[in-house]
């Protein structure tokens, strides 16, 4: 089932998720609906929070929507930032037409488990570890627009003011 993608300002994408203590049938459906929504949207990631459910839960696949050969579901993910800064750009699918550049680590340590509470432990590097971060960053009610510089954030703050009055208005 496709799910609906909370968009920014929606106040549910800056709350803190919760830990999943137990893999219901539930949130196996979740993940199967999570991974289908990233596929429509034109998504290599997806976190729970950004379809309203306030839990540790995050997918992922860098082959891409047309290629959906790599699904990966992670359980409770926590990542030690390793290696070097580097600079790539980023969007999200919860802050629509927008993309910028952002620094973050070029490698991270990821601990997680997947649906059947396998232990996964993992080195991820260049766009695997960018993703990770960044849809790590979701269950703690972080988008990538809050770490962005001041100046490019004011920029951005504009740009969503002057559209959300344009849809107002029509
Ligand atoms: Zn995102």
């Amino acid at each position: 089932m496709i799910l609906e993608v909370l968009t920014h300002p929606d106040p549910l994408l800056k709350q803190k998720s919760e830990a999943i203590t137990e893999i219901t049938p539930e949130i196996r459906t979740l993940a199967a609906d999570m991974i289908e929504t990233m596929y429509k949207q034109q998504g290599i990631g997806l976190a729970a929070p950004q379809v309203g459910k306030q839990i540790r839960l995050i997918v992922i696949d860098l082959s891409g929507p047309e290629l959906k050969e790599e699904p990966q579901v992670f359980v409770n993910p926590t990542l030690e930032l390793i290696g070097e800064k580097q600079k790539a750009e980023e969007g999200c699918l919860s802050v629509p037409d927008y993309r910028n550049t952002l620094v973050r680590h070029d490698k991270v340590l990821l601990k997680a488990t997947d649906l059947d509470n396998n232990k996964i432990e993992l080195e991820a590097s260049d766009l695997f570890a960018i993703c990770l971060q960044h849809e790590c960053d979701h269950l703690d009610g972080i988008l990538f627009i809050d770490r962005m510089s001041r100046l490019k954030r004011s920029l951005y703050d504009a740009r969503l003011k002057k559209q959300l009055k344009a849809e107002k208005q029509q």
